[in-house]
């Protein structure tokens, strides 16, 4: 089969197996057997397909047809344009996620700082907002001692030396009285009885990244709660959450003791990250 040819196969079997993006999956698994850029796929499309590539692709194929996300077959997903390693112990970076980093870049302090990254996965935000400010100190907390070990090659393999990776519960790695400029998160948020959770690429994620108790609140709260330990006089906490989830996000900011709390939306017009400022009691 040539390139062409197996776009075509692929499409039509992802399309009958109900993909909602049967040509992007197709390109991507392609693309990651090939190890070539997308401009390969218009530049060569009657280059024939060796034997291993065919059933390399047949394999790929096969998992993605099962609904396997992409992401967990290829091992790489780009977020805020970093190629990360992924696996099925961390949730797969969102394009949404890139919102926090992004307003996380407007609250970073001017003379650089130290940020913590609780629930790092991948080290995603952490990774994201090392590279762009290489006078921060980034900290990525993670329970999961794998997704710990992916941060840190992930790391290392974009040559990031101001983001540190820690394993353990939340804040409880760190040492009595360590203050952060900002701390972000994108915790577990989602309802343990979302329907949604059924459905697609999320049945393959970790759940431990996913759900939280409280209608999804509980991680946050209690993110926010211990957070005014650990945030110097005037840091910010800033984290993502459902699009119901604004209001109750606030209430339990403001009900802590942060002030200027704000709801941001997503680029789909959602509300998804608030922020609050602490500033003492
Ligand atoms: N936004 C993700 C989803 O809806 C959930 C991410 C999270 O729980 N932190 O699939």
């Amino acid at each position: 089969m040539t390139v062409e040819q197996w776009l075509k196969y692929a499409k039509q079997q992802l399309t009958t197996a109900g993909s909602s993006s049967p040509a992007i999956d197709a390109e991507v698994l392609l693309l990651s057997v090939l190890d070539k850029p997308r401009s390969y796929l218009f530049t060569w499309p009657d280059k024939a397909l060796t034997a291993t590539q065919s059933d390399q692709l047949q394999v790929f194929l096969s998992r993605r047809l099962s609904g396997e996300p992409v992401a967990y077959i290829t091992g790489v997903r780009e977020f805020w344009s970093l190629p990360l390693q992924v696996a099925p112990s961390t949730l797969i970076p969102r394009p949404d996620t890139e919102r926090l980093v992004e307003l996380a870049l407007q609250k970073l302090p001017s003379s650089g700082g130290d940020v913590l990254d609780l629930g790092t996965g991948t080290g995603a935000v952490a990774l994201a907002l090392a590279s762009e400010r290489p006078d921060c100190q980034l900290t990525g907390i993670d329970l999961q001692p794998e997704a710990v070990s992916l941060a840190k090659s992930n790391a290392t393999a974009l040559s990031i030396e101001n983001a540190t990776f820690l394993q353990g519960s939340w804040y409880s790695p760190l040492q009595d009285g360590t203050k952060f400029a900002v701390i972000v998160s994108n915790p577990p948020y989602i309802d343990p009885d979302d329907e949604h959770l059924t459905q697609g690429d999320v049945r393959f994620e970790p759940l431990s990244a996913l759900i939280a108790d409280k209608q999804g609140m509980a991680d946050i709260e209690w993110i926010a709660e211990q957070g005014r330990c650990h945030l110097s006089d005037g840091g910010w906490l800033m984290f993502e959450h459902g699009y119901d989830q604004g209001p109750l996000a606030r209430d339990c900011l403001t009900a802590l003791g942060y002030c200027d709390v704000v709801t941001e939306q997503d680029y789909a017009g959602h509300d998804r990250v608030t922020m609050g400022c602490w500033k003492g009691l």
